[in-house]
């Protein structure tokens, strides 16, 4: 019994990523260009007879969701689901005006929920201020995944990733190449060292490793995965603590590799 997770995109310029377990399947996000890149990537990920079985969306920015991916879910019957919080920005910022008769959308509140045998619970993160903005905590055959990206606090996340068996956390930007390519969106995601000092203390109130972190959503101008990893590294040797875990980056602008969680 496990679930196994691939990042599909991850950056400012596109975000997508995969959870499947046994029986259900979950994209989380779908910012994906144009419709040719989105039947694309669902053609590669999917069978043409089993599509995933929810799209959940984190929030309305235009790398995690628009209106051609919403175009091409609305085309293939994917049911779409997002925080109700998140609708009116949806709809006014990707919806064109004339809105999807046929798209499967539904809400959910800030309360758990089930998707086939993976349970949900949605976590509220601190990103731009006009922007609800979510991630999850997902638990799979009893266990526990974390997905968050796109926000500027850890004290958001902190509770959910101790004894997660799987972390998928933004490790944005490193504040020196901030400084060289400033950006003032910057703000509203989390540096190198908040997101390693972010893990440290996770570690440390955990009984447990994790099996495995990735870091994602990575700028392409403002950091590099390799920094970023130096940096998580640098901060578990700095308390005195051992990277007793599978530590990865995601690629910016293609797949990654299929991670398994479980037995
Ligand atoms: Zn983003
Ligand atoms: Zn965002």
């Amino acid at each position: 019994m496990s679930f196994r997770f691939r990042s599909i995109r991850s950056s400012s310029g596109g975000n997508c990523l995969l959870l499947r377990a046994e029986d259900t399947t979950i994209l989380f996000d779908c910012g994906l260009s144009s419709m040719k890149r989105t039947r694309q990537v669902l053609e590669e990920h999917f069978d043409q007879d089993r599509q995933p079985d929810a799209v959940l969306l984190t929030h309305a920015h235009t790398d995690h969701i628009s209106y051609y991916p919403l175009k091409v879910l609305e085309q293939q019957g994917c049911k779409v689901m997002m925080h109700a919080d998140c609708i009116e920005q949806l709809q006014s910022k990707h919806f064109k005006g004339y809105g999807f008769n046929d798209l499967q959308m539904t809400t959910f509140g800030d309360e758990s929920f089930n998707i086939g045998s993976i349970e949900i619970t949605p976590i509220r993160l601190s990103h731009h201020p006009l922007l609800p903005t979510f991630g999850f905590a997902i638990v799979c055959n009893g266990k526990k995944a974390v997905i968050a990206t796109d926000f500027n606090d850890g004290r958001d996340i902190i509770e959910h990733l101790v004894d997660a068996d799987f972390i998928f956390v933004e490790s944005n930007h490193d504040p020196e190449l901030l400084r060289k390519y400033y950006n003032p969106n910057s703000q509203f995601h989390m540096s190198n060292p908040q997101t390693a000092e972010l893990l440290c203390q996770a570690r440390k109130k955990s009984g447990f490793p994790p099996k495995a972190v990735m870091l994602g959503h990575i700028s392409d101008q403002r950091n590099t995965s390799a920094i970023a990893i130096k940096e998580t590294k640098r901060a578990f040797k700095k308390h005195g603590l051992k990277v007793d875990f599978n530590l990865s980056a995601a690629p910016l602008k293609h797949p990654g590799p299929e991670i398994e969680i479980g037995l």
